[in-house]
């Protein structure tokens, strides 16, 4: 009898292996990436982070606006080129979210601007150093108005009618990543997870039956400036700033651009962002800094966005009403706090996804 009991547990122990927490970190996208699965086995927590992590490789390939070797970089040459170049279904749907994204976003939102970002010298992996690029050439590149609607597409067959287009994904490629990493995991039998890179993240399920309770970055001083508690599915993309810039003259110029001046934004230094469509959290945060301090509730009504909460140059926190009731400021910290208008008229609150996944093969 003992030995059956004995076997039994041995089966036991064997057949269901302890659920623990794992954490894994991958470099990608230039950035370390988190992942904290919960609930689930070590072996197919691990296994199906592998996979997530093989996508990656393939998003950084593709989606890279400047290394060669990817998609997007030849597509680049050939528009650069006036020619038409055949595009895979992992790199189409974003193009189509581009377009909506910018006309959400009222053309503040703009992937088509890779040539502006490249000659402020944010096409490197190194911030560029004390270097001003010729205005003449930037304000130049500005008047040829590169947008993502000078793009046609026939049988995965781009064409652009402007041969300044050039895309540059960084402002909502992590937000595209981030939620085709938790959809990954979803399939491969994980329930609860995180998957976080810094300045945005994806959520699935629960953090052991509470919320995922996440630090929003604080721009002033590199600390915590409040949390925030996230529902399975919801995602969270901060803006910043001074995440990247080119300081000359003692002037800090963002990587951040107004599409239209082609000019870097200077006056919100961070904006964060909750969405059920992470995509379009990342795509927003970017729009709202370029909208500024003046616009952001405006263009954040246009973009269906109703938790914001925004940082400008003088440290004074701006958040919507909604973001308001959900963020716990840190204790300790001198902080002046505006509430603004409420954004959620209009708008579904329970807004599902509407990202078009790309596909992987
Ligand atoms: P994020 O950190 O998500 O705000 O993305 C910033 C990156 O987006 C920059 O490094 C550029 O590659 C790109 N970018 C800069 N300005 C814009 C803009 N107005 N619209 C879309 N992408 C932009
Ligand atoms: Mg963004």
């Amino acid at each position: 009898m003992r030995v059956v009991a004995a076997l039994l547990c041995f089966l036991l122990a064997t057949c269901t292996p302890p659920k623990t927490e794992v954490r894994e970190t991958r470099y990608v996208f230039g950035t370390l990436v988190e992942f904290v699965i919960r609930g689930a086995d070590e072996a197919t927590a691990k296994h199906a982070i592998a996979a997530v992590d093989r996508d990656f490789q393939r998003m950084h390939k593709d989606w890279h606006a400047w290394k060669s070797g990817g998609e997007l970089v030849a597509l680049n040459e050939a528009i650069a080129q006036g020619e038409d170049r055949a595009v895979s279904p992992f790199v189409l749907p974003l193009i189509e979210q581009a377009k909506r994204f910018e006309d959400m976003s009222g053309g503040l939102f703009n992937p088509a601007i890779g040539n502006l970002v490249d000659v402020w010298g944010f096409h490197a992996d190194e911030p560029p150093q004390g270097r001003m690029p010729d205005l003449a050439a930037v304000r130049a590149l500005a008047a040829q108005a590169p947008s993502m609607h000078d793009l046609t597409i026939s049988d995965g067959v781009v064409h652009s009618a402007n041969r300044a287009v050039s895309l540059d994904f960084g402002g909502f490629a992590k937000g595209v990543a981030m939620d085709m990493a938790v959809a990954k995991l979803k399939t491969m039998g994980i329930e609860n997870a995180i998957v976080n890179a810094g300045g945005g993240l994806s959520t699935l399920g629960d953090a052991g039956e509470r919320m995922w309770k996440l630090g929003i970055r604080d721009p002033r001083d590199w600390g915590v400036i409040a949390s925030v508690e996230l529902m399975g599915g919801e995602s969270l993309h901060t803006s910043g700033n001074y995440e990247r810039f080119v300081e000359a003259d003692g002037v800090r110029y963002s990587h951040i651009l107004n599409p239209h001046s082609g000019m870097p934004v200077d006056h919100l230094v961070s904006v964060s962002v909750i969405h059920t469509d992470g995509a379009l959290a990342d795509a927003a945060a970017t729009a709202l800094t370029v909208a500024g301090p003046q616009a952001w509730t405006e263009v954040a009504k246009s973009m269906g966005i109703v938790f914001v909460m925004v940082v400008d140059k003088q440290g004074t926190v701006y958040a919507s009403s909604e973001m308001l009731a959900r963020v716990t400021f840190e204790p300790g910290k001198a902080l002046k706090v505006v509430a603004s208008e409420p954004l959620s008229q209009g708008v579904v609150l329970s807004q599902m996804r509407q990202s078009v996944s790309p596909s992987i093969r």
